[in-house]
């Protein structure tokens, strides 16, 4: 278990950051909050993937008129997303939403932010001081804008952590002159090592609760790689009390892919099934690949954390599914079907997917009727006799390096 880093604890709405609460899941509608069919439709998708705080936008009067009624259809609780007008903030609060997230690169004026914090305070409300390397640069003084924008000349990388770092630490000065510690800190970067490091700074200099994310990190195919690589490795070294992954595209797979990351970390336990799959080889006799989709589509209704193994042949599949409670190894024709080591079904190769599908329906109801208990004692799954291919040879076992 990774041993976290000690932060002070907020409550969103009951959902509680920091402390030795577990790293909370969030994301965003893609939705106009004034929709308020379309925002709350897409909040339930979320929630019901897994998703535990959901941020809404609210650029405009209209969005945070409709967020009353967005907060009381929501399943989880609601962080309204506020720019350049601290006004958005104060309706925001006094619609009931659960955390408001403000941005020092456009909310600065120290009044305005004095203001929040009251109505905030009066509502027990916390606060997300939301750096970002988009936002850090100065924008209405021009001086000051070109002075900093001349030290990014050398050390680009350096110079823009230092100043995401000094943005925090000098809002963060407003939130302590007003003795208002509900905080969380985060300051994105599109750069996976600039967001390490600035996380890095920032966890040595305060102890208030971090939300992870990278931004604009892009579609899911490359945003997936530059978010694993970040928040993982703050992840790793215990930093970190909440995460939003975010994608150009549906926010579901944001969260899909935060669960993932949280449960590869043992940071979470699983509560659907696992699946392996063989990365395919030469020795590969069918369309595993396919089968493997399929498989994982299908076992999305389980909600047991089932270890399923799909793997290409009977000559390494067993050592590699090992620790798996149900497993395949598809061979050219047929496959062989094992629940915790022990040999079930011989089946045709169309009757695959069924037939993993039924056997780990059978093992979850029996591991929720408490008869088995998942991953028993190392499963360890002998290896089957090769199945013979079409012509009646039979494939030679390979020696495992
Ligand atoms: S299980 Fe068999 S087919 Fe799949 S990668 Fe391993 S050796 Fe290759």
């Amino acid at each position: 278990m990774i041993p976290r880093r000690k932060t002070r604890q907020v409550s969103v709405g009951g959902v509680l950051i920091g402390g030795d609460a577990p790293v909370v899941i969030q994301s965003m509608t893609s939705t106009y909050t004034h929709d308020i069919d379309a925002t709350v439709a897409q909040i339930r998708t979320l929630a019901e993937a897994g998703c535990e705080l959901v941020r809404v936008a609210v650029p405009e009067k209209r969005d945070t008129e409709a967020l009353r009624s967005i907060i009381e259809q929501s399943p989880v609780p609601v962080i309204a997303d506020v720019h350049f007008h601290f006004e958005r903030a104060l309706e925001a609060v006094e619609a009931g939403v659960h955390k408001i997230r403000l941005n020092p690169g456009n909310i600065a004026d120290r009044k305005q932010v004095d203001r929040v914090i009251a109505a905030c305070r009066e509502r027990s409300i916390p606060i997300r001081v939301g750096v970002n390397e988009g936002s850090v640069v100065e924008r209405k003084d021009k001086g000051l804008r070109a002075e900093q924008q001349s030290g990014l000349g050398g050390d680009y990388r350096g110079e823009m952590i230092r100043l995401m770092v000094a943005a925090v630490e000098q809002y963060m000065r407003l939130f302590d002159e007003n003795n208002f510690h509900d905080v969380v800190i985060s300051a994105k970067s599109i750069d996976a090592t600039m967001v390490v490091d600035a996380y890095r700074a920032i966890s040595e200099r305060f102890d208030l609760p971090l939300h992870l994310g990278v931004t604009h990190a892009g579609p899911p195919e490359t945003g997936r790689i530059r978010s694993v690589a970040a928040l993982g490795s703050l992840l790793s070294m215990g930093i970190g009390d909440t995460i939003r992954i975010s994608y150009a595209a549906d926010p579901i797979y944001e969260v899909d892919d935060a669960k993932e990351l949280l449960c590869s970390l043992s940071l979470r336990n699983r509560v659907e099934p696992e699946l392996i799959a063989c990365p395919t080889c030469g020795r590969i006799e069918i369309d595993l690949i396919a089968l493997t989709a399929a498989v994982r589509k299908k076992l999305s209704t389980i909600k047991t954390p089932v270890k399923v193994a799909v793997m290409g042949c009977v000559v390494n599949g067993p050592g590699e599914a090992e620790g798996a409670d149900v497993a395949i190894f598809a061979g050219k024709g047929k496959g062989i079907v094992y629940v915790q080591g022990e040999q079930k079904r011989t089946v045709a190769e169309a009757d695959m997917l069924d037939a993993l599908y039924e056997e780990t329906v059978a093992f979850a109801e029996r591991v929720e009727r408490g008869e088995v208990t998942l991953g028993h004692g190392r499963v360890n799954i002998a290896p089957p006799d090769p199945l013979p291919r079409a012509d009646g040879s039979v494939p030679l076992p390979v020696v495992r390096e």
